[in-house]
């Protein structure tokens, strides 16, 4: 026979620690604190968080659309073409900055455009169109912080490329209507077409005029509006501008053929599903690249009133092109994570209770946590639901976690157990013990614990 060889383990020198006496802090370093508008999502946060990922991850699986990640940081040119220059976004909140190489680099402050270029970049227009794409993540604003506003926030989104039939804008609409629904928010969705460059070029002089008019009643940044973007003094809401607004012209009046045919179909799409919504002749949306349909979905209080969006999104049949690639229509929608999931624990704060587990594994000393360490993993690979609190020593303490966890049976590795090849197992409901092999411990476990469910 094979003589086999033994590994000594290596002796450990003992070193002597020379006693210091500690010296005195000199100064109290203060704690470094998260940036201004960026939050931690604490541990007690993240059940509602993952309620609505898992909703809109399954909802994604049922209409087809597959998952895509971009980087955080994107050559700033690319926001800057696409959402626009004179956007709030790109003008006064995008981070930019110089990275080591001197180029001009942005966090992204939304996920659309970034999508369309790795659309472009990895020639999806040879895939069956429409590809439809849905991605989560980061994106950063430097906006003024204030409740349900943040310069680190997440989106969720969907995109549809490749399509220029209205049924893929109600598609988006039908899916967020559904997502809400799913996650029990209330909500009112928004809708309006801002119509193709051509219809609204004749929209924005009309609408110039009627500010001309009446020049002297509006604010400052409209009177600048007027002449760099017009369109945005629809956003305007400031009280003083707010006569002026109502009467403004209505840009349905003014949208041409195939604008005016693509927005009704999507109206009739949404009446046949049965998805109320609300026209709303002000809604722009604050990004250069929309056209078309543009909505928003917006929650509602108890008393029916709008509150704070949700989402929103809209075509973009013309981006892809701003980007120097080929004609791609398309749309999307975006939902803010922070305010949906804020939602969804004002309406189901019950989502953070801890699940009931069926075992809970203790073991006394360290040679039976080694074995309970091995009990805990077969439990787990068998697919039992088993909790453990290895890193305390006393069974009083391993007790209490386990009855805080709704154990039904709490198994017990003790130095007596270990030499007998046995463990303890006691029945959290009646206090009563006995003792099993520890080999059939999983098997005995599952078969007791079939016959309390049946
Ligand atoms: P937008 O495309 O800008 O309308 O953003 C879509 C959604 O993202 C909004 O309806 C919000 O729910 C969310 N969102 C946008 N900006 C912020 C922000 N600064 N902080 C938190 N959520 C935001």
């Amino acid at each position: 026979m094979k003589k086999q060889k033994v590994v000594k383990k290596p002796k450990v020198k003992e070193v002597k620690v020379e006693k210091t006496v500690a010296e005195p802090v000199k100064k109290v370093m203060a704690t470094p604190q998260a940036l201004r508008g960026m939050k931690d999502i604490l541990p007690a946060e993240q059940p509602f968080w993952l309620f609505v990922a898992d909703k809109a991850r399954a909802l994604a699986k049922a209409y087809s659309f597959e998952k895509i990640e971009t980087p955080v940081l994107e050559e700033a040119g690319l926001f800057i073409r696409s959402v626009g220059k004179e956007t709030d976004i790109v003008e006064k909140e995008m981070y930019v900055f110089e990275d080591l190489d001197g180029a001009k680099i942005a966090l992204r402050p939304e996920a659309t455009a970034s999508i369309v270029r790795a659309y472009l970049n990895h020639g999806m227009w040879n895939l069956p169109q429409p590809v439809r794409l849905w991605y989560q993540g980061p994106m950063f604003r430097h906006e003024r912080p204030q409740s349900g506003r943040y310069r680190q926030f997440f989106q969720l989104g969907f995109e549809i490329l490749g399509d220029t039939n209205p049924v893929a804008d109600a598609l988006l609409i039908l899916m967020a209507s559904n997502l809400y629904k799913e996650l029990g928010i209330n909500t009112s969705i928004q809708l309006n077409s801002i119509g193709c460059p051509t219809c609204r070029e004749v929209y924005k002089t009309e609408l110039v005029n009627h500010y001309k008019a009446h020049r002297s009643k509006v604010c400052e940044s409209c009177k600048k509006r007027m002449q760099r973007n017009p369109l945005r003094l629809l956003d305007c809401k400031e009280e003083q501008c707010q006569t002026v607004k109502k009467d403004i012209p209505q840009i349905l009046d003014f949208l041409c053929d195939p604008c005016r045919k693509h927005f009704m179909s999507v109206l009739e799409y949404l009446e046949e599903l049965g998805i109320p919504y609300f026209l709303n002749n002000t809604l722009v949306r604050g990004l250069d690249y929309y056209n078309r349909t543009v909505f928003e979905i917006y929650s509602v209080g108890d008393d029916g009133a709008a509150q704070s969006a949700l989402g929103g999104g809209g075509r973009y049949d013309y981006l892809a092109e701003t980007l120097g690639g080929r004609a791609t229509p398309a749309c999307g929608f975006a939902l803010g994570l922070e305010r949906t999931a804020s939602k969804v624990k004002e309406i189901n704060p019950a989502l953070a209770e801890k699940k009931k587990i069926d075992i809970f594994i203790a073991q006394l000393g360290d040679l039976a946590r080694r074995k309970a360490m091995v009990l805990f993993e077969n439990f787990r690979k068998a697919g039992v639901k088993v909790a453990e609190d290895f890193c305390r020593t006393g069974l009083r303490a391993q007790l209490e976690i386990a009855d805080k966890l709704g154990a039904r049976y709490t198994l017990i590795v003790g130095q007596k157990e270990l030499q007998d090849g046995t463990v303890i197992i006691r029945d959290m409901e009646s206090g009563v013990q006995e003792i099993i092999d520890f080999n059939k411990a999983v098997a005995d476990l599952q078969k007791k614990l079939f016959l309390n469910a049946s």
